[in-house]
């Protein structure tokens, strides 16, 4: 936010519009939503911190700046406005992004599909054993009693592991810790970073985020928002738990620029789909910001670069990877395209999969990550790996095996429908000016190049660059659009011969 949109928001006599969001103190939030339901703020701008839960009285409309990711969370957010017995209006405004230009392709899927369908895997092994640990923690469970087909089998796990104690036909809670403490619920995590303003030394505590978000965000030399006023951030102090900031007026936001390592732990199951072997198991993501961009207002120029000294971030999880042999179906036909284009070809539907996904898993596109590798050290092929971004996993990766048909389908749909002439944000992503040059006679460099595009924000202009590298006068030109919609196409087609 600048200047102009600062005084827009906050400086207009008239109308007094506030700023909303989760890393705000508490007392500031009870004091915004007192003003909303008392008429002194006529409105609020807000991330989904204002979706559930709180009363904020009668709003007449609200506006969608993008799809918020579910059906459910479209629906509540629409919901804001029109507690009174008046007409209400609610407007989404969609976005250039793969999942906004979907819904907006397919209204009948949105207006049609149930939001109580929600993705929650009620049979995960994760979800359901840390379920059942609250509910024997609040009350024994008794023999016989429903709470999922299998309880019983869960029950004695957790007796033979001696969370669980079974005597007189009940289930008695026999563990010293506090199970629900353990139950990760997306932003509350336990370890808050509380941020301190510095100015004219008032040590002022104004708002905190989550540690894991803290060293993705609160790096020393980041910029930090709050009320539309900016802030530098001059210390990030992980032991303390405490960032230090200073007021800026540097006419810049920043972004970090991170690299994420994936390492499959164990295998649980091997399965072929659709001419793709599918491996499902725990893998160690482990993300670390390097570097962050200083990125101008307005134009979004970068006018410059930092560096970044933090620890990386491990988190053990769930993913699923995809690995095209080329000895299978679909392998074979990526093992086909040329070298040279490889490494464009699977980050381009890694990107489209990773942004079609949440339509079919009722997710965030943010709870989804995805690591796409031209040549694998651990499987020796191509591979897309798709975890969850959430530690133990919820359940997403194992959603994503069960709907890959659909999902695969969704992607050939919507960027065969896409009306631009070769990639765009709202398919594919921006392609190297739309095509990539390759050598005549196929061979090019690229091949053993790891790929990690899943960096906040940074996709696109730096993948299509290195596409320019080993341009020659005889080059013939390709349109990556054209061969990611022929590779979805074969794909769908070795699906219904290896269905027959
Ligand atoms: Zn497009």
């Amino acid at each position: 936010m600048n200047e102009s949109v600062k005084n827009f928001y906050s400086d207009n006599h008239r109308l007094k519009i506030a700023a909303y969001r989760g890393g705000y103190l508490p007392n500031e939030r009870r004091k915004i939503e007192a003003g909303l339901r008392d008429g002194s703020i006529a409105g609020v701008v807000s991330t989904n911190a204002l979706e559930l839960g709180i009363d904020i009285g009668g709003l007449d409309a609200s506006v969608m700046a993008g799809f918020p990711g579910t059906i459910s969370s479209a629906w509540q957010q629409a919901g804001r406005a029109g507690r009174s017995s008046s007409v209400s209006l609610s407007i989404l405004i969609a976005s250039a992004s793969p999942i906004d230009q979907y819904i907006i392709q397919h209204p009948e899927y949105f207006f049609g599909k149930s939001p109580e369908s929600g993705w929650v895997d009620a049979d995960n092994i994760y979800i359901l054993l840390d379920q059942l640990k609250c509910a024997a923690f609040e009350l024994p469970f008794k023999d016989g009693e429903l709470f999922h087909s299998n309880v019983d089998e869960f029950l004695n796990y957790l007796e033979e592991n001696g969370i669980l104690r079974h005597a007189g036909q009940k289930w008695y809670w026999s563990d010293r810790s506090y199970p629900a403490e353990n139950v990760s619920l997306r932003t509350s995590t336990p370890e808050n970073v509380v941020i301190v303003n510095t100015a004219s030394g008032r040590n002022e505590v104004i708002g905190e985020m989550d540690l894991s978000s803290a060293k993705f965000m609160l790096y020393k030399g980041a910029v930090y928002m709050h009320q539309g006023d900016r802030y530098i951030v001059k210390e990030l102090d992980l032991e303390n738990h405490r960032c230090y900031i200073e007021d800026s007026k540097e006419n810049y936001y920043t972004d970090s620029i991170v690299k994420t390592d994936i390492k499959m732990l164990n295998q649980d199951d091997v399965s072929m789909h659709g001419g793709v072997e599918c491996i499902e198991g725990d893998v160690l993501v482990r993300s670390q910001a390097t570097k962050y961009k200083k990125l101008k207002y307005h134009t979004h120029e970068n006018i410059g670069y930092g560096e970044i000294n933090l620890p990386a971030d491990e988190m053990h999880t769930r993913a699923v990877v995809l690995v095209f042999r080329e000895s299978s179906m679909v392998g074979k036909v990526f093992a086909e395209i040329a070298e040279a284009l490889k490494t464009e070809i699977i980050q381009k539907l890694g990107t489209l999969l990773k942004n079609i996904a949440p339509v079919f898993l009722l997710c965030d596109p943010r709870d989804i990550g995805i690591a796409e590798r031209v040549k694998d050290t651990e499987f020796a092929n191509p591979c897309l790996y798709i975890y969850d971004r959430y530690p133990g996993g919820t359940g997403i990766s194992e959603g994503f095996l069960k709907n890959i048909g659909r999902i695969v389908e969704g992607a050939y749909e919507l960027v065969s429908g896409c009306p631009c002439e070769s990639g765009c944000p709202s398919c594919i992503g921006p392609t190297s000016g739309g095509f990539a040059f390759i050598e005549a006679g196929g061979a090019g460099a690229g091949g053993a190049g790891t790929a990690g595009s899943d960096d906040a924000g940074s996709m696109g202009p730096d993948a299509a660059d290195n596409m320019g590298q080993g341009a020659a006068d005889n080059m013939g030109e390709v349109n990556i659009k054209l061969m990611v919609i022929d590779f979805l196409r074969k794909w769908m087609d070795a699906w219904a011969r290896s269905n027959k």
